[in-house]
């Protein structure tokens, strides 16, 4: 089961990388709206750089494995999404350890963690227009799926779409942290550009979980 759970690590940094690509032109438009346009190239430098990390990590279990990608992602993506997506990834590598099957109250507990962490790092809450508006109730939806007793593919499903709801709903706010912030009013009727990345993350990793 842990060599399998380290293929699922992989195939989800895969899909990462993937999603990224697809969107890289709308994120750096997204974030030229109020920011400084580049969080489409720097979501794919990190995206690519954990998949290479993840890839080399041949033979490692789940945790390291994703630990490792975690370590490349904030290395290699510059800005401070990068740094944030080290700390999400990270988080969860945590509680995934390298031997057994990751339940879904695993990954709850693991992407609470990097919720948690993100907040320590950036000092952003809940409504400031940044990843955390996404990923808090990202994690809040897992945790209570999880808790509800459903399978990880089904609770991150629902989670998804919570965090997609979400990461639209910041186009109606005002930035109030970032680089966007100087910048607050033309940001308005504009989702956050981390919080859409991160849903979009979000949903593409749902469907490979539901294979
Ligand atoms: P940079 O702002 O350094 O150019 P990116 O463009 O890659 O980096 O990422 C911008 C995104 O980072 C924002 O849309 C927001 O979601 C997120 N972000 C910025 N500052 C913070 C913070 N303090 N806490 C959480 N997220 C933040
Ligand atoms: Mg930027
Ligand atoms: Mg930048």
């Amino acid at each position: 089961a842990s060599r399998e759970a380290a293929g699922t690590v992989r195939a989800a940094l895969e899909v990462i990388a993937a999603t990224v690509d697809a969107n890289v032109d709308e994120l750096g438009r997204i974030d030229a709206v109020a920011g400084d346009g580049d969080h489409g190239i720097g979501m794919q430098r990190g995206a690519k750089a954990a998949l290479a990390a993840g890839s080399a990590a041949s033979g490692a279990g789940a945790g390291t494995t994703l630990a490792r990608a975690a370590a490349a992602w904030a290395d290699k993506a510059g800005g401070t999404s990068g740094a944030l997506w080290g700390v999400i990834l990270t988080g969860v590598a945590e509680r995934l350890g390298d031997h057994g099957k990751p339940t879904a109250a695993d990954v709850a507990a693991g992407v609470a963690d990097g919720a948690k962490g993100v907040m320590d790092y950036g000092k952003a809450e809940v409504g400031d227009k940044t990843l955390v508006d996404a990923l808090v109730p990202f994690a809040e939806a897992l945790q209570r799926n999880a808790d509800a007793g459903a399978d990880l593919p089904t609770a991150w499903k629902a989670a998804a779409e919570d965090a997609s709801r979400a990461a639209k709903a910041t186009a109606e706010l005002l930035p109030r942290m970032g680089r966007a912030r100087p910048h607050a009013e033309k940001s308005l009727g504009t989702p956050d550009p981390g919080a859409h990345s991160l849903a979009l993350i979000a949903t593409a990793i749902g469907e490979l979980f539901e294979g």
